[in-house]
């Protein structure tokens, strides 16, 4: 078993020392007191923690002068538990031991945090790319995807620019890269047409007069649906004229004159 801090299980289970007289048992406290004491099962007592890393490892210039008890074969004689608890808490080996472990510790959370850096980089630099990508199709008024999951206009945009960038091109090919998924390409177009229409809400609201009109005009899909797309129309401060769409809406029902009733917000 692979332990990465003092095991230090409730003391019932730690053997007792049986003397001619009495019985001794491992005491709860000296876990509190010593918190480097690691009982190891197999060696039926305490050895430690600290210690028997630095001594497996050979990474101490003390290893080799480590008390045995301690790194390898566990200490079960109760009786001295105190006075060889104190006396190897103060030892210069110990002392050692503890500092290159803590050391070492240091040295790995900030590899992995280094490491962890670097990846939310690149993942957040490749993100971008694609936003742009999905940005530049929806600006041109390009479908994003084809009949075939790997011939639509997106993945060929971004493997057009993937052959000059390494990063993309790993990120492009990882196995758990959802960012370009269908329901991701939705997402952020979502976000860009909520964030126009905040865009043109603004400059309206920033007029000295609230006043627009509504162009609304539809059209027939193939399937027989009627789409109808709605553009606000408003002079702006500078008294230069504006027509912004802002989204097609799915009608779900017609009147007999023909005009709308109802829309679906897709
Ligand atoms: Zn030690």
């Amino acid at each position: 078993m692979i332990y990465i801090k003092p095991n230090q299980p409730d003391p019932r289970v730690i053997p007792h020392q049986q003397l001619p007289n009495k019985t001794l048992k491992f005491q709860e406290r000296w876990f509190r007191d010593y918190p480097w004491l690691h009982y190891v099962p197999n060696a039926g007592g305490v050895l430690c923690f600290y210690c028997m890393e630095a001594f497996k490892k050979q990474v101490s210039p003390l290893a080799k002068s480590m008390d045995e008890a301690f790194v390898s074969t566990g200490f079960k004689n109760w009786k001295k538990a105190i006075e060889k608890f104190a006396m190897h808490q103060q030892s210069q080996a110990h002392k050692v031991a503890m500092t290159t472990y803590t050391h070492q510790q240091r040295s790995v959370e900030t590899q992995l945090s280094t490491a962890r850096e670097q990846q939310q980089r690149e993942a957040r630099s490749c993100l971008l790319k694609i936003i742009k990508s999905i940005r530049f199709l929806a600006r041109q008024g390009l479908a994003l995807r084809g009949h075939e999951s790997d011939e639509g206009n997106l993945v060929q945009v971004l493997e057009d620019k993937a052959e000059e960038d390494d990063v993309l091109k790993q990120w492009l090919s990882k196995p758990t890269n959802h960012y370009t998924s269908p329901e991701m390409q939705n997402e952020i177009l979502n976000i860009m047409a909520n964030t126009v229409v905040r865009t043109i809400s603004s400059t309206l609201h920033a007029l000295p007069t609230l006043q627009f009109s509504i162009i609304m005009d539809g059209v027939q899909d193939f399937s027989g649906s009627e789409q109808e797309a709605i553009c606000l129309r408003y002079v702006d401060g500078d008294l230069l004229p504006h027509e912004d769409f802002m989204k097609c809406h799915l009608l779900q029902e017609r009147t007999w004159l023909g005009w709308p009733l109802m829309f679906s917000c897709g």
